[in-house]
């Protein structure tokens, strides 16, 4: 601990194990002044304040485990053809659907029309137009 003699004013290195017995005196070894032992600590001089230890970084925050990147913008060229072949299909589908239709309806058609023929043909189907009430 740096001791100044308060009547040279000369500076002295003072072991800390010293500093810890208050009843002895100083001696100054210029001036040959006997003062007591100064109070520990005092705030100067700087050099005998220990350093700082340095504020921990502050470190940035881990991102959660769960966190999902932002999806990008999904590209658009892939979007519209994708878009262009389901339009094509639907289309394809409702196409196959209504063929299906007429078909039936053609069908039933010409089987009513031609109930007779098919009854002789095949006499189960007078049930099934008399269940319709064609018969
Ligand atoms: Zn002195």
């Amino acid at each position: 601990m740096q001791i100044e003699c308060p009547s040279c004013r000369a500076g002295f290195e003072v072991p800390k194990r010293m500093l810890r017995d208050r009843t002895r005196p100083l001696r100054c070894s210029q001036c040959q002044t006997v003062f007591p032992m100064p109070d520990p600590p005092a705030p100067e001089p700087m050099t005998w304040q220990e350093p700082e230890p340095p504020p921990p970084p502050a470190a940035a925050p881990p991102p959660p485990a769960w966190a999902v990147e932002e999806p990008g913008p999904e590209p658009l060229v892939a979007q519209e053809s994708s878009e262009a072949a389901n339009d094509a299909s639907s289309r394809g589908l409702r196409a196959a659907w209504a063929a299906s239709i007429v078909l039936l309806i053609v069908g039933g058609l010409a089987a009513i029309i031609k109930r007779e023929a098919l009854v002789e043909a095949w006499p189960p189907a007078t049930r099934l137009f008399s269940a319709l009430g064609l018969m």
